[in-house]
């Protein structure tokens, strides 16, 4: 069976190509097919990974999948959340995961409290009109540090420290961050569903 995948997010396709290896799947990028990126109006993750696995599977005509992912930070009220990517547009900084990284930072100076986690929302559907979407939710928790630490990963990565693991995400091998990341919590939500449901091996 082919599956789109609606993100343009090279690292984040990379950890889900390598996530979804075990089904007998044919994994395809949107952007390989032409289909440019969908909006993404809504105040949930949830509802954003509905909507870009809805635009996919109607560009695409074939079934789709979509993450929809962020951090949330306690102290901030559950921000960056849906607006993650760009969070340093907000305060009219360049969008980059160094100046997100540089405004969450900022935005988090004077608080003690550094509770966060990654979030990530995971959406299936056979077509545009699938009545019943496959929805998987991955949370991963950590603190925010008060400088970045490590070299691996992407987005906000050196910013977010796993206590259990004792390291902030970007020092972790891609292997250990697909064994415990809100993605891969997702994922295997995901894989457990489509066998069931879809009856994939
Ligand atoms: P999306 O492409 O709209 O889902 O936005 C995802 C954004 O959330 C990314 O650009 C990152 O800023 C952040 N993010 C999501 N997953 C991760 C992760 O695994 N590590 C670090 N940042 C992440």
């Amino acid at each position: 069976m082919r599956l789109v995948l609606a993100s343009n997010n090279a690292k984040k396709l990379g950890e889900l190509q390598s996530l979804f290896a075990p089904l007998s799947l044919q994994l395809v990028t949107q952007g390989s097919l032409g289909v440019a990126e969908a909006e993404e109006p809504h105040v949930t993750f949830i509802e954003n990974a509905l909507a870009k696995a809805r635009h996919a599977a109607q560009h695409a005509n074939a079934a789709a999948i979509a993450d929809d992912s962020g951090l949330c930070v306690d102290a901030l009220g559950g921000s960056p959340g849906v607006l993650s990517a760009r969070y340093a547009t907000l305060f009219d900084r360049p969008k980059s995961d160094d100046e997100n990284n540089r405004v969450l930072l900022e935005q988090l100076a004077l608080h003690d409290d550094r509770r966060a986690r990654f979030v990530s929302a995971l959406v299936a559907v056979r077509s545009v009109d699938d009545p019943e979407p496959l929805i998987a939710f991955g949370r991963w928790e950590g603190e925010v540090l008060r400088e970045p630490r490590g070299a691996g990963g992407f987005g906000y990565d050196p910013l977010l420290f796993i206590p259990s693991l004792g390291k902030s995400v970007a020092e972790l091998s891609a292997e250990a961050k697909n064994t415990h990341s809100h993605r891969a919590i997702a994922s295997h939500q995901m894989l457990a569903l489509m066998r069931e449901v879809w009856r994939l091996g």
